[in-house]
Formats: C-alpha cells, structure tokens, sequence
C-alpha cells in the first residue's frame, strides 16, 4: 500500500451499549475513526485509532476562518451480509472538488477508498441491518496551521468517523422560502461541502422551526425566485409528468443522490429537465393541479417528501405522501439496489475490501 495505516485497536467496544432499533441520526459513533495528515501536499501519519478527542491547536485556521469541508455517505450490508458502500467514487471527487475551491490539498483515490474500506471493515458490526438504517460515514478535513493571520495553510487533518443512523426525516417535511437569507450566491462556495455553508443556514433553520416548518427552501441570492435546493438536500419537482430539478449552477451541491434520481426517472421513461425552476411556477402548477410531487434528495435524508410548500405568506399542501409514487418508487428502489431485491444495473454497490485489516484480524 502507498500509504502505510498504523492500527490501534479499542480495548472496550462501545457496541453492546448501542439500541440498534432506535438509533436517531448522529446520536452514536463507531469504536474507530481515520486520521491522517497532510504536510506540504504530502499526506501522511495514517492511523484507525479508537474513536475520541484529537488535540489541535487553538490558532487552527479551521477555528478561526472555518477552512473545514466534509462528506456525507452510508456503508450498508447486501443479503450476504458483507458490508457495502453506494458510490463513493462520487464522495471522493466531490470531496477533491470541495478541497480545491478553500484551497485544501486533494486527498489521492487511493487514501480515501483504503481509509473507508479500512475503517468500514474494521466497524462493520456497527453496520444497522433495519430498513432504513445504515452506518453514515462522516469524511472532513481542516487546516491545522498554528497561525493565526488569513492566508492559505499548510498543514490538514483528513479524519472519518462513523455514525450508525435512521432516517434524518422521518416525517415528510415543511418548506418555506426566505426573501431575507441566502445559501449561496455565484462565485461563492454553494458547490462545495464546506461547514461555513451550514454555519450560515442555521440561523434560518431556527426561524423556520420556531414558525413550524421542517427546513428552509432555499432560493437564488439575486431575485429570490429561482429554487435551489432544500436545507441539505436537492430538491425535485414533478409537474404535468415531467420530473425537474434546478440546474447545477455553482450555487447548488451536487448530490449523489439527485444523480441517482435523474438516473432512475430516466428509466422509468420520464422526461427529466434540469433547468431553473421560479417557485412562482410550482405554486401555479399546484394552481392547476399539475403539481403531483415534490421531495428532497439526499444521502442523510434518503427521499424525503415535501408536504407543505410556504412562500411569502402562502402556504400549499401536497396530497398525501403515501399516496404519491414518484417519491415511493424512487425510495423503494434505491433501497432495493442496496438491498438486493432489484438488480444494480448501473454498478452502484461496492463491496468494502480491506488489505490490511483482513489479515489482522484473522
Ligand atoms: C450533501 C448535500 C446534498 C445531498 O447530496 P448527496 O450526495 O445526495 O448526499 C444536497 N444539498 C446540500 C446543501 C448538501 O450539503
């Protein structure tokens, strides 16, 4: 392997203590996380080391600028039992891409597929087997630099810890929009899971759920017309038989899941458009009952129907969820991909492989 992992192994696991059929998303963390470092581009010091505290200094440029970006992805088990990743390729180019626009290092194929198949194989026991449950896996990296002046550091850690989780929402959710706050706005940093992008929403998120909605409906920063995307999900609408979901412009993250989506309604011999979408549009839509669904997209969140749209001051009620199938057959699908029951037609699965572990553990 290029990059050598040193491997300290927890004495106590922390497994037994876990309620696997009642796990909130986040709540709990795997026995063991990657760590590594980079020094000048050059990545090193790979360790699987029991998951807890790591000391950084108090000068990092990641405290005080918020030079911080991460993924998010899900580790399964196909029927076999062995545990599975759902496109990680996609997390890992994601992730370089995020790097590059806060001026991080980019983090080589082969750290960041060994890291998570490491790590994975190593807490493969932390893996929920109940629908809906998988183990959500949280790859970040910031600055370390002891300096506390802005310019662009040299010094990161590259860490992943393990979450085992249910659903992010597990009711459909509320939107509203907001004429006062915005996510992301061109040349900015919408595309890139970097922290400060959620830093920022938070305040918004409070006040729309002190006002009774579930997340916000993020439009553009120019006219607050244009949909972007959903809290920390993309958004997709289906009007007249045609499924829609705003373009990938710069401000809008580009998601595994809504890729996956587009895929799938493809197959399904839907017509898919990727275009700006006004939400003055999908509240005319409803207008004329053309509106027949609307949902997030996203790997926390899975597919997570929208039951009530807010727009300044108006609000509009969807059917009822259980009664819409765009959203059931995307849902019903993707998890049968991962769990077996429909065939992986587009080679999504992969199976976690581990070199080193393998034989340690033996
Ligand atoms: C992570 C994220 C998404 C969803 O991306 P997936 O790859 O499908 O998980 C959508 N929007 C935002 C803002 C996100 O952070």
């Amino acid at each position: 392997m290029k990059y050598p992992f040193h491997i300290e192994r927890t004495e106590v696991s922390r497994l037994k203590n876990i309620d696997f059929s009642n796990l909130p998303f986040g709540k709990y963390y795997g026995d063991h996380m990657f760590v590594a470092e980079s020094r000048r581009g050059r990545w090193m010091d790979c360790r699987i080391i029991p998951f807890g505290n790591i000391p950084f200094s108090p000068a990092s440029s990641a405290i005080h600028y918020g030079q911080i970006i991460f993924e998010g992805m899900k580790a399964f088990k196909n029927p076999e039992g062995e545990p599975m990743l759902f496109r990680p390729e996609m997390n890992w180019k994601r992730f370089n891409v995020s790097a590059e626009r806060m001026a991080m290092p980019q983090v080589p194929h082969e750290l960041f597929h060994d890291a998570l198949n490491e790590l994975v194989y190593m807490d493969q026991d932390w893996i929920p087997t109940e629908k809906g449950y998988s183990l959500y896996l949280r790859p970040f990296m910031f600055a370390t630099d002891r300096f506390i002046g802005v310019r662009p550091t040299e010094l990161f850690k590259f860490i992943i810890i393990t979450s085992p989780s249910g659903l992010y929402y597990p009711k459909p959710v509320k939107v509203v929009t907001f004429q006062k706050y915005v996510r992301a706005f061109p040349g900015g940093v919408g595309f890139a899971k970097a922290a400060g992008n959620y830093g920022a929403s938070m305040l918004p998120l409070k006040e729309a759920m002190d006002a009774g909605f579930d997340q916000v409906l993020w439009t553009d920063g120019y006219e607050h017309k244009y949909i972007e995307e959903i809290g920390t999900m993309n958004v997709f609408f289906v009007i007249d038989n045609v499924a829609i979901t705003p373009s990938l412009d710069g401000t809008i993250l580009d998601g595994v899941t809504r890729d996956s989506v587009i895929q799938l309604f493809k197959q399904y011999g839907m017509k898919v458009e990727e275009r700006r979408l006004s939400i003055d549009e999908v509240m005319e839509a409803n207008k004329k009952g053309l509106l027949q669904d609307a949902f997030g997209s996203g790997t926390a969140a899975g597919i997570s129907p929208i039951s009530h749209i807010s727009h300044k001051g108006a609000t509009i009620e969807l059917p009822p969820a259980a009664g819409r199938k765009y959203w059931l057959r995307l849902r019903d699908d993707l998890d049968g991909i991962k769990n077996g029951t429909i065939p992986d037609r587009y080679g999504w699965c992969m199976k976690v492989k581990s070199q080193i572990l393998a034989e340690v553990l033996e």
